[in-house]
């Protein structure tokens, strides 16, 4: 079994309620316990500025598939859930992007591990630094905490919205 990061994050249609499902939806997965959900964030739109704010968190699953089958399934999620592309880094009822998948690499363009974004992205280091701890070694070999240092914006906000992970999803122990 190996631990996996995912980011989550939406910005339309009750982002909480988007965020609460594909926590529930992923903790269904096959082979794949979720075993912690970060707090959640407040965000402003990467992409197009016209665009609402976005709710963030990061979740930590432990997984018997391999990596592509584990994207392959939270793409699957994204759709089941009513995902629709409309134009590049806008508005979305939910993003699951795959961040670490234990310490693998992985360099193909439907696949890239870490995610591209990972290092450079504080509403995503931010969560995954509440998980894991500022001190935790990232695979270039620096600290998640230097990492959100350099890239922090100022503009998250933590909200008060508990998206529980474990038991509370109904998997045995
Ligand atoms: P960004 O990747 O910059 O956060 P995005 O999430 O809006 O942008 P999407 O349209 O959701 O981009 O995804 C485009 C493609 O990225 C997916 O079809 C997927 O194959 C590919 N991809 C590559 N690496 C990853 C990864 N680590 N996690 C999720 N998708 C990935
Ligand atoms: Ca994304
Ligand atoms: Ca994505």
């Amino acid at each position: 079994m190996i631990n996996a990061f995912v980011a989550l994050g939406s910005n339309i249609e009750e982002p909480a309620r988007q965020l609460a499902t594909a926590c529930q939806m992923m903790a269904a997965l096959d082979q794949t316990r979720l075993l912690a959900v970060s707090p959640v964030y407040e965000s402003p739109p990467m992409g197009p500025a016209d665009q609402p704010q976005f709710l963030n968190a990061c979740a930590q699953l432990q997984t018997g598939l391999q990596p592509m089958e584990l994207l392959d399934h939270l793409l699957g999620i994204e759709t089941r859930m009513g995902r629709v592309r409309r134009r590049h880094w806008g508005e979305r009822c939910i993003d699951l992007d795959l961040l670490l998948f234990g310490n693998r690499e992985i360099n193909q363009e439907r696949l890239t591990l870490p995610h591209p974004g990972l290092y450079l992205r504080d509403f995503v280091l931010q969560p995954l630094q509440d998980l894991l701890g500022r001190e935790y070694v990232m695979p270039n070999g620096e600290y998640i905490g230097t990492l959100l240092a350099v890239c922090t914006t100022g503009h998250l906000i933590k909200r008060n919205i508990q998206l529980s992970g474990g038991e509370d999803y109904g998997n045995p122990p």
